[in-house]
């Protein structure tokens, strides 16, 4: 008779662990499975939808240089397979009971984090991104869901805390979108902190998915944008997003006579390169604000002899933005239509590897953005 108990307890709780099993939500993207940039299909399952979450299907995910860093290991040891992207927008299929910010059928956006404490100083002060307890897109461990790897937005889904979605309002231009969500947020939130305005003097440093937000941004706040690259072949795109002039770094005639010439200095560059330049560059009392982030062995330096004999410059560095933030800078570039200039490709491992290269060479105008509904 016990022996009868004990199997019919024991099949109770198999049927209770298929069905956790089950609430797992099953998905598939695109990943790596090595630092060699090398897309193929993986399939995977993301933590079940708690009461405060969202689901959302995802429409398109852009290509930060970041994800090029991260799966590269310029920053590290990497864990594989991974599933990069940070910068995605789609639809929300599904939300939890606590939802009110959501309903099924809206747009929502995701950056760079999914979750964070909600209690710290910084969670508190609407900048989540540098809560210890952040939990990254992807790449990350999250301690609220037993330490598992979180994977990132070239996939079909992803299953994110509410509070750390954007709402998409419906008019906004759909394929554009997901850059602003990592791009938009990393160069308006300096912008603000440093609270350009009409007639500045404004540097933007590195003209890529970043810089060309940047740029734009500035424009719009009545600034007077010096862009700084590497190439000719941008020099026409600069002038066009209403730059009053470009600068070819390569040319050291053009890098002539701007030493104290800015109120704000803005570097987005990802390699090496020689910031005493633009801190010689900056006025005293601006600002130079750096959010590019070259690989961890090919750091370029700030001596500290820099600080003194440059004295009365202030320099920073700045993490995306935080959430409410992040919404008001989403608000701001629809509303003002500011968006990325972008490339469509499709969710294919051969097409994403291509992509990637082709960052690295400074080809793309400007941001490669993956069409999610294309994944097989
Ligand atoms: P992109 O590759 O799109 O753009 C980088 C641009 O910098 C390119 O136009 C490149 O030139 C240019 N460049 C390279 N070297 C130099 C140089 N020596 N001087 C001037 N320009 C140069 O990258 P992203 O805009 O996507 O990202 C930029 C950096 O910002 C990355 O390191 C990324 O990891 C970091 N980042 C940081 C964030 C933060 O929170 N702080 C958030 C997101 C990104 P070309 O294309 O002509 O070769
Ligand atoms: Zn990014």
């Amino acid at each position: 008779m016990k022996y009868l108990f004990l199997s019919i307890a024991l099949s109770i709780l198999s049927v209770f662990q298929v069905n956790a099993q089950e609430k797992r939500i099953p998905a598939k993207g695109l990943a790596v499975f090595s630092n060699d940039w090398q897309f193929k299909p993986y399939e995977f399952t993301r933590h079940a939808l708690g009461d405060d979450d969202i689901l959302i299907e995802t429409m398109y995910a852009s290509i930060c240089h970041s994800d090029l860093h991260h799966s590269h290991q310029d920053w590290g040891n990497e864990i594989y397979p991974m599933v990069p992207g940070h910068e995605i927008v789609g639809k929300v299929t599904r939300v939890g009971k606590n939802v009110t910010k959501f309903k099924v059928g809206d747009y929502a956006g995701v950056g760079c984090m999914v979750n964070s404490c909600g209690e710290c100083d910084y969670c508190k002060a609407g900048l989540e991104q540098y809560c210890k307890k952040v939990v990254m897109t992807y790449h990350a461990h999250d301690p609220f869901h037993n330490n598992e790897i979180t994977q990132g937005g070239y996939s079909n889904n992803i299953v994110v805390k509410d509070r750390f979605a954007v709402k998409v309002p419906q008019n906004a231009d759909m394929k554009k979108v997901a850059p602003l969500l990592c791009a938009g947020i990393t160069t308006y939130s300096p912008l603000m902190q440093s609270d350009v305005k009409k007639g500045d003097n404004v540097a933007i440093a590195g003209f890529g998915g970043l810089g060309h937000m940047a740029v734009q941004y500035a424009v719009k706040l009545g600034a007077k944008v010096t862009v700084f690259d590497i190439t000719e072949d941008k020099r026409a795109d600069a002038l066009r997003m209403g730059a009053v002039k470009y600068v070819n770094v390569n040319n050291k005639e053009e890098l002539k006579g701007m030493d104290d010439s800015f109120d704000f200095v803005l570097s987005t560059i990802p390699a090496m390169y020689d910031p005493s330049m633009y801190l010689r560059m900056t006025k005293y009392n601006g600002n130079f604000a750096i959010v590019g982030l070259p690989a961890f062995n090919n750091q370029p330096t700030l001596k500290v002899m820099d600080f003194v004999f440059l004295a009365g410059r202030n320099v920073y560095g700045s993490q995306i933005g935080g959430m409410k933030e992040t919404q008001e800078m989403l608000d701001y570039s629809v509303a003002h239509n500011i968006y990325p200039e972008v490339e469509i490709i499709k969710a294919d491992g051969d097409a994403v590897t291509e992509a990637y290269k082709n960052v690295l060479a400074g080809k793309v105008k400007f941001r490669y953005v993956i069409d999610m509904s294309t994944l097989k």
